[in-house]
């Protein structure tokens, strides 16, 4: 029987990807269900080429367009995934920023595996995400290629075999710039990653750094770990993605190719042994790996670490002010430098602790602190309560 699969941000990078994958094992794979926002061109062309059940555009103004002026013969459209009922044997999660968190918690539901690229649903909502898969008997694997790696390193080991556990961070395009430099940052220059292809969002938080902090909260809700178990390391070429290092006096690491096509055909199908078929271009020499220590002053993002764990709801806070800052660096209305500067300034706020102290316990307290944190970066920016 073929496999049913959802996913949710399909234009988007780890959306296009997956999709590279099912088209090379079509006639193992059925598309339940597409989810994209607005980029009306690439969810005409995979209407056309891949027929999927039903796709959700959740720009309204495109949807209208859409259902308007275009008839498929095989996909239903719909412009909210809450009318979505279909069953999935699996489902991918790209969607950017706590937006997935809600329709991943729908999925969940709906799907035997879950494969989680989303780190911000999983930062502010892990506790729910975590018991809704429970109760559905669903599977949730970590795609994010950090997390994929520390999964597979973890099989067959106990939780108190680990001494640390190191996520790589290859520095992205601003490693070595000097202060000047960093003053004079384009937005063209932040989305340039050295190694990975990426969204926007994403491709920002890789290049100040926030990518790491939040990856580091994400590892420790998903692996059970307490923050001070991790350690982040600059790793530039960007092929070992984790390092544990057991009590044994033995480290073992993952070594890939910076290619999301890896982490995510592997977790469709552990026996899939086509997947260097799929690689552009397959290494044949394992290369020289270089690691060292983060240089603080160009990533001034890194001061959160010890400040993360302190109250419970701090990833939340410092997650809402990062989205809203790196869609005001992208709209050119702040600085590089300022993505850093605002969000320690949110933490200085005298309302702060009143949010960041309260345990979310179900999806309306989540979006409460969000919501506060979001305002309160806005409102700073535009110099309101400084
Ligand atoms: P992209 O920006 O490339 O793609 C985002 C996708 O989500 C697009 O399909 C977009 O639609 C859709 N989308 C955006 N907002 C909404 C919304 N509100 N409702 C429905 N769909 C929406 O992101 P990436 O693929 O790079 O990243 C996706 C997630 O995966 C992020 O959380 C990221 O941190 C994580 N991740 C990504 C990695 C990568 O290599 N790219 C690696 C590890 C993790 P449209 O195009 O129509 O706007
Ligand atoms: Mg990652």
């Amino acid at each position: 029987m073929k496999k049913k699969i959802s996913i949710l941000g399909s234009t988007g990078s780890i959306g296009e990807t997956t999709l590279k994958i099912v088209i090379k094992d079509y006639k193992n794979i059925e598309i339940n269900t597409l989810i994209a926002n607005s980029n009306i061109k690439k969810i005409i062309q995979q209407i056309r080429k891949f027929k999927p059940r039903n796709f959700v555009i959740t720009n309204v103004n495109v949807f209208n367009k859409l259902k308007l002026n275009y008839k498929f013969k095989k996909t239903k459209l719909f412009n909210n995934y809450e009318k979505i009922r279909d069953k999935n044997d699996l489902t991918v999660i790209a969607i950017p920023g706590l937006a997935s968190l809600k329709p991943t918690i729908h999925f969940i539901k709906k799907s035997k595996k879950i494969l989680l690229a989303n780190k911000e649903a999983i930062i502010c909502g892990w506790d729910i995400i975590s018991s809704v898969a429970k109760k559905y008997k669903s599977t949730i694997i970590p795609i994010d290629s950090e997390h994929f790696s520390i999964a597979q390193l973890l099989k067959n080991h106990e939780h108190q075999e680990v001494e640390k556990i190191f996520l790589t961070a290859s520095g992205g395009p601003f490693l070595n710039f000097t202060q000047k430099q960093m003053k004079k940052i384009k937005i063209q220059q932040a989305l340039n990653h050295p190694k990975w292809s990426m969204g926007k969002k994403i491709s920002i938080d890789s290049a100040t750094m926030m990518n790491k902090i939040l990856e580091i909260i994400e590892a420790s809700k998903l692996f059970s770990f307490s923050l001070k178990k991790f350690k982040i390391i600059i790793h530039p070429q960007s092929l070992v993605h984790a390092i544990v290092k057991f009590k044994s006096g033995i480290s073992k690491f993952l070594y890939h190719k910076p290619d999301m096509i890896i982490p995510i055909s592997y977790a469709i199908n552990e026996k899939n042994n086509q997947i260097l078929k799929y690689l552009k271009k397959n290494q044949n020499i394992v290369e020289n790996l270089n690691f060292s220590e983060i240089p603080k002053k160009n990533f001034p993002i890194t001061n959160l670490l010890p400040k993360l764990d302190k109250y419970p709801s701090t990833p939340i806070i410092i997650n809402a002010a990062n989205e809203i800052l790196v869609d005001q660096f992208l709209h050119n209305k702040i600085s590089f430098n300022s993505i850093s500067k605002y969000i320690f300034k949110v933490l200085k706020d005298k309302n702060y602790k009143k949010y960041a102290i309260q345990k979310a316990k179900n999806l309306n307290e989540i979006f409460k602190i969000d919501s506060w944190a979001r305002q309160t970066t806005i409102d700073k920016i535009l110099n309101k309560k400084q």
